[in-house]
């Protein structure tokens, strides 16, 4: 089996991989389709992130779907030759917060693709897969796997809106329109939103999110008074996705956001930010950090299946693993790129 293992910074290999044994509850899965997200390009550009830092050579990966090859003896929701989306999330099931229904901040969770411990989790950008029966989704005969390798960056966007509270009638503003805000302005109009603006630093993603549905796309770094505007009579938005993790775009938001407004935070910055805090005060606005998800996964494959959400303007182009490298690059070019996916 052949994986796209990350071993420092612009390092990343092609190599045999060993396929891990399967227990009674395992699914084997031939993967297909493998999206490249942001924290996979930290790990290929900076080694990590933060204080998480690539320790041990890793398997990149989280965006994943595929074929299954095989299931385990006590598997009864899974047959082989179905096709599934993987859940990259592996919460313990029995800490604290898991017994809350509070997965998402499992204390001992296990995310594929990530070097947050030690041993690093191994993740999804590999050709054999196996993986717990949980984890696999199935998906209809009418859902492509490379749209079904977008349930996992959906769901992060979708347990955001669930953070933001309802969006029905708001006025929304996304800054940043990667990929993550690209689907959040999808996930808001979806649920109802009246007006959604966008920003961005650069012309090629702000055109994206034009057409996806966002009534405004404004460029901050060409027009630093873009969002002018929205300042008057405290502020013109209910709320606010902040996808760049830009402290500049943090502080702008504060600005044009109205008193009772929301502000969350789905973008992780690189350190530490200085805020205006006392906009957030005196305006009486809510910011709520938001990570990752969890039921919302499935939620997620349905809204695709559906065709509720077209993610479809979004991948930009499929690469052979073989290519991996390329894919990276190409991934990392936001005048070039929004979604690059891996086909294995
Ligand atoms: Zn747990």
């Amino acid at each position: 089996m052949k994986a796209a293992i990350i071993h420092a910074p612009r390092d990343l290999r092609i190599e045999e991989a060993d396929i891990p044994a399967m227990g009674p509850r395992d699914v084997k899965v031939r993967i297909r389709a493998g999206g490249i997200c942001g924290s996979d390009l930290h790990y290929y550009l900076h080694g990590g992130f933060g204080a998480v830092r690539l320790r041990q050579p890793m398997i990149l990966g989280h965006e994943i779907a595929g074929e299954v090859m095989e299931v385990g003896a006590e598997v009864t929701r899974i047959r082989a030759g179905d096709r599934v989306a993987v859940n990259p999330s592996q919460p313990c099931g029995h800490c604290r917060f898991c017994l809350e229904g509070r997965a998402n901040h499992c204390l001992d969770m296990r995310f594929y693709g990530s070097a947050m411990r030690m041993p690093h989790v191994q993740g999804g950008f590999r050709e054999v897969l196996v993986c717990g029966e949980a984890q696999a989704v199935p998906i209809p005969p009418g859902l492509t796997l490379e749209i079904a390798a977008f349930a996992e960056p959906l769901s992060v966007c979708l347990h955001a809106a669930r953070q933001a509270g309802s969006l029905l009638g708001k006025r929304v503003l996304v800054t940043g329109t990667g990929p993550i805000g690209a689907l959040a302005i999808l996930v808001a109009r979806q649920a109802g939103a009246r007006e959604v603006v966008a920003t961005d630093i650069t012309d090629a993603p702000l055109a994206v999110a034009r057409g996806i549905g966002a009534d405004t796309a404004l460029n901050t770094a060409s027009d630093p008074e873009a969002l002018t505007r929205f300042k008057a009579d405290k502020g013109y938005f209910d709320t606010v996705f902040e996808a760049s993790g830009s402290g500049i775009a943090l502080a702008g938001a504060l600005e044009v956001t109205r008193p009772a407004g929301v502000i969350v935070q789905l973008g992780l910055g690189g350190g530490d930010m200085t805020l205006p805090v006392n906009l957030l005060v005196s305006k009486e606005i809510s910011l709520r950090g938001t990570f990752r998800f969890h039921e919302e996964f499935a939620w997620a494959v349905d809204f695709l299946a559906a065709g509720a959400i077209d993610v479809s303007p979004l991948l930009t182009e499929i690469v052979p693993l073989a290519e991996a490298v390329r894919a990276f690059d190409l991934a990392a070019d936001r005048t070039r790129a929004m979604k690059v996916q891996l086909a294995f």
